[in-house]
């Protein structure tokens, strides 16, 4: 049995310093995988099955359940070393192994625990993600590419190798920009950046406090924009809360995934210092004042939605936003995640 690669996609942060690409403030490992994750179409894995993962990076155990939220499914996770070698042994399991899904996952990007001062402004390798989807049926065997993998000592780099070597074959394949650069974003202040992401986990909010129980069952709505359609009205309610926000009625809720792409801004503003949920001080304290937007995600829905990788001030009203998956702040040992606006990318489909 052969699971051929399906998809690929890959992630490379527009922030830059001294015109690299690095990851911003509010970016970790997890993000990074979750918005190359993200730019694989269609992701969607068969409803009800598990999704093997091979995770090529640096990930906390305990914190597995957050990649079933991001696919959807029950996961099975078996995690690597972030070397070339561990990648290739990743994608060989994943093109040899059986069950209908496997996704192999890279990031080098800075850990999601514990803050490590050694990795605040990007680390020396490039910074960013891929991601690979095998699925049962068509698609590209690996055999014989992975030799040139095997021998590279960061996972990434080999990773970003392989799709620049094998994307223009096969461009249905290889989702997005392998070969050029990606677009250039704000220019990152690196000492702002390691204080931001050494703020301690631990810390009490005195701010907007969401129990963390509450907070996990409420990240399908928060993660992946998914609203509950009522089969009674057509009502759409997001925030999804288990009531219809029209007809009150409980039953027949169906799950309906939104647009997390292309929003049209409505209103915009900008917070000053001072002006923040309390919850949001170390990030003020490190970055200063950051903008937000009111975008609208569907008719009669809107969010309102923190703006990264622009200069606070810069996105207009009538605007299109596209939405990304980021660190917001750090709360009882570990950092809270949701998503934010970012200036719309118009990227070429394949
Ligand atoms: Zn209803």
């Amino acid at each position: 049995m052969v699971r051929p690669l399906l998809r690929a996609a890959r992630y490379v942060p527009t922030s830059l310093h001294d015109g690299v690409h690095v990851a911003a403030a509010d970016e970790d490992a997890f993000t990074e995988i979750v918005t190359a994750l993200e730019r694989i179409e269609p992701l969607a894995s068969t409803p009800g099955s598990a999704t093997d993962i091979e995770l090529v990076a640096p990930f906390p155990e305990d914190l597995s359940w957050a990649f079933g939220v991001v696919v959807g499914s029950d996961v099975s996770l078996v995690f690597g070393e972030s070397t070339g070698a561990a990648l290739a042994a990743s994608l060989t399991a994943a093109e040899r192994g059986s069950g209908p899904d496997c996704l192999v996952l890279v990031s080098d990007g800075p850990p999601v625990r514990p803050p490590d001062p050694s990795t605040g402004g990007g680390s020396a390798g490039p910074a960013g993600a891929a991601a690979f989807l095998f699925r049962e049926g068509v698609g590209q065997s690996l055999e014989g590419q992975l030799e040139s993998v095997r021998a590279e000592p960061s996972a990434l780099s080999a990773a970003f190798e392989l799709g620049r070597r094998l994307a223009p074959s096969e461009p249905g394949i290889w989702c997005g920009e392998w070969v050029t650069d990606e677009a250039q974003g704000p220019s990152l202040d690196p000492a702002a950046s390691v204080q931001f992401r050494e703020v301690d986990p631990n810390r009490v909010s005195e701010g907007a406090y969401v129990p963390a129980d509450r907070y996990r069952e409420s990240l399908p709505s928060r993660w992946r924009f998914v609203a509950e359609k009522c089969s009674e009205c057509g009502a759409l309610t997001f925030p999804a809360r288990g009531t219809c926000r029209n007809c009150g009625r409980r039953e027949r809720l169906l799950p309906e995934p939104l647009p997390v792409n292309g929003l049209e801004v409505v209103a915009t503003t900008v917070i000053g210092s001072g002006g923040q949920p309390t919850e949001f001080d170390p990030q003020v304290q490190a970055l200063g004042a950051y903008e937000v937007v009111l975008a609208q995600v569907a008719p009669g829905v809107r969010v309102t939605l923190q703006v990264a990788d622009a200069e606070p001030g810069s996105i207009r009203i009538g605007d299109r936003v596209d939405t990304r998956l980021r660190r917001l702040y750090p709360l009882e040992g570990e950092w809270r995640y949701g998503r934010k606006a970012v200036p719309s990318v118009r990227r070429t489909t394949a």
